[in-house]
């Protein structure tokens, strides 16, 4: 797979995948249809463009790398289905690229940007049906974590928050050239899937989920308190009402359990 003529650039996440066994397994679960539109995030040298191209779908892909674009097209060409989109992928408006439907996203991600691609996928769900992301495999086991596992917290309640969830293949970092540190995980979001969690107030839901992470080892009644400013009376009240042991730590606590938990505190700080 090594390659003279390319200069890969360690600043931009350049680690192409050549496992061609994964790649071909990433393509079936990512299932792309004749004239569906996929937007491809940092294609590279089109390892994963080559198979998605095939299937007949629209491809756009996003890549921030000139040097990568031209590498890609003396390998694969340049099939009629895809368009290159020469831009950082964080800069892009989504609406004028999927021209306001709703499309698959995928990539192999530069690792650095995971947070902010994920937040902006989030943002502009509206276009986005499902994801498909290879990721860090620490950051892919948080943000399919469920409750009770180490790996559980902010990140798991915010992508599932949003989206139905799952790890589907694990990516050893000998697949990679150049290898990096780290192995990595595919790892899919399903917006259209989101869990029907019927939270009252987004914002008080979020600030006490990250309240609650950020001092995890504390019990939850503490950060309740100090999130909302609610007594010790209505805090026992509410964790009572949403099912969750008053001694309870934030990671032993599902989604379900924290979304009622945030409407009970909710329909508090109505009353008082
Ligand atoms: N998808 C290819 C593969 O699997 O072999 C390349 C993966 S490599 C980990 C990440 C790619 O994203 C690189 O081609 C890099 O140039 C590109 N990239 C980095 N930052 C980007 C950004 N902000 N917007 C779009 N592409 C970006």
């Amino acid at each position: 797979m090594e390659n003279k003529k390319f200069r890969y650039k360690k600043g931009l996440g350049q680690n192409f995948l050549h496992n061609t066994s994964k790649l071909g397994q990433m393509a079936s679960l990512i299932d792309a249809k004749p004239g569906e539109l996929i937007v491809e995030i940092g294609p590279g040298a089109g390892a994963l463009t080559k198979l998605l191209c095939a299937t007949g779908a629209a491809v756009k892909a996003v890549e921030i790398d000139t040097e990568a674009i031209n590498r890609l097209t003396e390998k694969i060409g340049r099939p009629e289905n895809l368009e290159i989109i020469n831009s950082d992928f964080l800069e892009v408006d989504v609406a004028s690229i999927t021209n306001g439907k709703k499309a698959k996203f995928v990539g192999n991600i530069p690792y650095y940007i995971t947070t902010p691609i994920v937040e902006k996928l989030v943002e502009n769900r509206q276009y986005v049906s499902k994801v498909f992301l290879t990721v860090q495999r620490e950051v892919a086991e948080r943000m399919a974590a469920s409750e009770g596992s180490k790996t559980y917290g902010s990140l798991s309640i915010f992508c599932q928050f949003y989206a139905g969830v799952k790890l589907l293949l694990k990516i050893d970092k000998k697949s990679f050239f150049p290898v990096p540190n780290v192995d990595s995980a595919f790892v899919s979001m399903d917006f259209e899937s989101a869990p029907q969690l019927g939270v009252l107030d987004t914002q008080l839901f979020f600030q006490l989920t990250r309240g609650g992470f950020n001092q995890r080892r504390k019990m939850l009644i503490n950060n309740i308190k100090r999130v909302t400013g609610i007594d010790d009376a209505d805090a026992r009240e509410a964790l009572k009402g949403a099912g969750i042991a008053e001694t309870a730590r934030a990671e032993e606590v599902s989604l379900n359990n924290f979304a009622k938990l945030s409407n009970l505190v909710y329909n508090t700080l109505r009353k008082n």
